[in-house]
């Protein structure tokens, strides 16, 4: 039999392959399309996420949305996940070891959503999702070509709540992302460059 997506589900909702399992609440696995030509990559859950069962739906995902919608992407044209799909107690980095761990299911996620351009959104998701250790100020705003992906890091939206002189470098990096999908034909272009919105979403 084939596996499918509601197969995929099922299996993340049953996994017990590392500890986090045992203090989640949910299994985050994504929200916008299912098959997407733009995947976003955070690093976990947080308690909202747990909650809720769907990633950056606090305060980090309300900033991410702000600037996607003025950039006029819809949720048909994102798939947003994490490397890890079960909270981190307390909220802390995932581990190296969790991280490999749920790294075979982001790979099948990846497949089923079939995105052209994958953005990493901070260090953690970064050097997980490349096996490196390099700062994320260095990498961030220019692509990475591999397996075919399209992969660019750039901050993570928390980071920007903490540090809001960094937000225009944030808005300029999904400006990239725009140009570059709109290039590959694989989003109408827009009328005019929108403004960077202030707030917090
Ligand atoms: N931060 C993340 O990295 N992911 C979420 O889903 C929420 C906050």
């Amino acid at each position: 039999m084939e596996y499918r997506w509601p197969d995929f589900v099922e299996e993340c909702n049953h996994c017990h392959a590392c500890s986090l399992s045992e203090t989640r609440t949910n299994v985050v696995i994504y929200r916008g399309s299912i098959e997407a030509p733009l995947m976003f990559v955070g690093e976990g859950p947080g308690a909202n996420e747990d909650l809720q069962g769907e990633p950056f739906v606090g305060q980090a995902g309300r900033l991410l949305n702000l600037l996607l919608e003025a950039y006029d992407f819809s949720p048909d044209d994102y798939h947003i996940c994490n490397i890890v799909k079960c909270r981190p107690p307390e909220n802390r980095v995932p581990t190296m070891a969790e991280a490999k761990t749920c790294m075979p299911l982001l790979a099948k996620q990846i497949r089923f959503a079939k995105p052209k351009v994958i953005v990493l959104l901070g260090k953690t998701a970064y050097n997980y999702f490349l096996n490196t250790d390099e700062a994320i100020g260095k990498a961030r705003g220019t692509f990475i070509e591999k397996n075919g992906y399209l992969i660019l890091p750039t901050y993570h939206p928390a980071f920007i709540l903490r540090n809001n002189t960094e937000r225009i470098t944030l808005w300029k990096d999904i400006g990239i992302v725009r140009s570059k999908m709109e290039a590959l034909g694989l989003i109408p272009p827009l009328p005019q460059i929108p403004d960077m919105p202030s707030g917090r979403g």
